[in-house]
């Protein structure tokens, strides 16, 4: 039987203190129609800084926690915000163990800020190392509980593995432990149908600490979550400092959750270019494992991850070496980056012991290598949340190639729609269509294909009403990216016609030169395409033609409806590559010198 109060472990002296009070505590009213004496602040802000400013935060940032509440179906008094996770992993030493006294448990290999806090506090920490696929063993993480363990850390995903721990595991952990069992997922983003967030009412010792570092692209801001009883936040409340999350990272963290399209769009595309840089580094030189991932890093197993680490690091690329650290022999972390990071990865890591290299000039360095704390560079063996401060060659930035990366995210939100797409008009026809319509999806992803551009476009549309707004909002954003990355069209080839020829026929021309018209000659049979009503078909391409300024003139015929209108995509894609074909001339492709 564990204790349900999980507050019993409190110190004595947590117990007694009394929690600091503002007076904006004391008076929770309407902010408007107050004027605010109390709190010695400036009574304006400085005019180039955002309007209130100037005020400490609203103490309990109760938008963002309502926000939360109502995505994550755990109510607001559960939920808890923190200046980033560590500042949460620190406040739960603080709150929930005695210094000098008690201990916590983690496994390694493992985010190493369980342990750095630990230590800050005065903590002991038992270390039961997962075993050999980074799995933990629950029957001896129980044994080795004693009687001064007050907290184990679960990394779900772990951190550096990637892996995500077995839920029965958690729940053994759960029912055979009295203290408090923190699963932190700060990856969870990337596979959240794994959070364990659902088994909160069952087990009042678990604690759920999640990040807007991570998939919210936040790291920067600093807001990290604690989901608990609501017993477990009171001592936290108690304890924590007033105004710890400040007011632009609160409304940031709003932000973000509203962002939800583009959110979508982000994580599915991390873990593509995840699942590329599998492929990918499973034919590099060196590499023994990919170990498999749920994360936006990978661990890679290697024969020689110190001299591959320094390698990389003399060619402006940093990755995280895990080599010393439990059961990482050899590994290297690696955060799955842009398209061309990854790319730039790849290529200096094919150069490695390359005649001229160090490593060539220098071999075998293996005995020196074994400890990572002889590296050179510093960053070696530091803690997870100080980045090295290698001494880096000045390394290129992207976008320096001669000509301008052709791409731009475009997204536009309604009462009835939220739509993001983006567009990479030198792409590998890599599409991720997601409009809630599968036969416009279908349609979308021949633009990509026979395009041969890069297509992400996620819509969220009032469905329930019909498809009309979903088709006509996708179209103009379709159009405004487009026109976006096409940029100054210099060198643009800017004409393009297809005439593929199917059992139906279709012929598309277009001219991307700056004038927006359609011409559409598709008559259809049936009233209904694929579920969607035929004549939104001719609405699409004049929203895009409107949106992207271009002309656009379509013909098709034969029979068969879905194979007219399939035709239709396949043929605009077509002709819309050869539009985007750049020559050499630089020039822009008008013969009155613009357009
Ligand atoms: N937990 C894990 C497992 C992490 O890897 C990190 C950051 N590397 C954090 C927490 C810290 O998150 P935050 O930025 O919210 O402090």
């Amino acid at each position: 039987m564990t204790p349900s109060d999980k507050t019993c472990f409190v110190p004595e002296h947590i117990l007694r203190m009394s929690p600091y009070s503002s007076a904006r505590d004391e008076f929770p009213g309407e902010r408007d129609h107050i004027t605010f004496m109390d709190a010695n602040e400036l009574p304006y802000s400085l005019h180039r800084l955002p309007a209130g400013i100037n005020r400490y935060p609203q103490s309990h940032t109760q938008r963002l926690k309502e926000r939360l509440a109502a995505i994550k179906g755990v109510p607001a008094g559960r939920i808890f915000t923190g200046n980033g996770s560590d500042e949460i992993i620190d406040l739960l030493m603080r709150c929930f163990a005695q210094h000098g006294e008690d201990e916590i448990m983690v496994f390694p290999p493992v985010f190493s800020m369980y342990s750095n806090r630990a230590q800050a506090n005065n903590l002991g920490v038992v270390e039961v190392p997962l075993d050999e696929r980074f799995r933990i063993d629950a029957a001896q993480a129980l044994a080795r509980c004693g009687s001064k363990t007050r907290m184990l850390f679960v990394c779900h995903p772990n951190n550096p593995s990637g892996n995500l721990q077995d839920e029965q595991t958690i729940i053994r952990l759960l029912e055979g432990f009295d203290g408090l069992v923190i699963v932190d997922e700060a990856y969870i983003d990337f596979c959240p149908q794994k959070s364990v967030l659902p088994l909160l009412d069952q087990y009042p010792g678990l604690v759920v600490l999640q990040t807007f570092s991570k998939a919210f692209g936040l790291a920067g801001a600093r807001v990290g979550i604690a989901y608990a009883s609501e017993q477990i936040l009171a001592v936290m409340e108690k304890v924590r400092c007033p105004y710890n999350l400040s007011t632009s990272s609160a409304e940031l963290a709003v932000e973000a959750l509203n962002s939800h399209a583009e959110f979508r769009l982000s994580t599915e595309r991390i873990r593509h270019l995840r699942r590329q840089l599998v492929t990918a580094l499973n034919d590099m030189p060196l590499v023994e494992e990919v170990y498999p991932s749920e994360a936006n890093f990978l661990l890679v197993k290697t024969t020689d991850g110190p001299g591959l680490y320094r390698h990389l690091v003399s060619h402006g690329l940093v990755v995280r070496l895990r080599h010393g650290r439990s059961g990482c022999d050899g590994c290297l972390r690696i955060t799955v980056g842009t398209a061309e990071e990854n790319q730039r990865l790849l290529d200096a890591w094919r150069r490695y012991g390359e005649p001229g290299t160090p490593e060539a000039e220098n071999r075998p360095a293996r005995a020196r290598e074994s400890d990572p704390s002889e590296g050179r560079f510093a960053g070696v063996g530091q803690t997870e949340s100080s980045p090295g401060e290698a001494q880096l060659p000045a390394a290129k930035s992207q976008g320096q190639a001669d000509v301008p990366p052709r791409r731009h995210t475009a997204s536009r939100s309604s009462l009835e729609t939220s739509v993001v797409v983006h567009i990479n008009l030198d792409g590998a026809a890599y599409s991720n269509i997601s409009t809630g319509i599968g036969f416009f999806d279908h349609m979308l992803e021949q633009i990509a294909r026979h395009g041969a551009v890069d297509l992400e476009v996620i819509t969220e549309g009032d469905l329930h009403t019909d498809p009309h707004h979903t088709i006509e909002d996708t179209a103009i954003t379709l159009g405004s990216a487009l026109l976006e990355a096409l940029g100054d069209k210099r060198g643009l080839e800017r004409y393009g016609f297809a005439l593929p020829m199917d059992d139906s026929r279709a012929m598309v021309l277009i001219d991307l030169g700056g004038r927006s018209h359609l011409e559409w000659d598709c008559p259809f049979n049936a009233p209904q395409i694929g579920g969607i009503p035929a004549s939104l078909f001719r609405h699409f391409f004049g929203s895009l033609a409107a949106s992207a300024r271009c002309n656009i003139h379509v013909q098709a015929s034969g029979d068969d409806d879905h194979h007219k209108i399939e035709a239709v995509f396949k043929a605009f894609a077509r002709a819309l590559r050869m539009a985007l074909q750049r020559n050499q001339s630089g020039i822009l492709p008008s013969t009155k010198g613009m357009f």
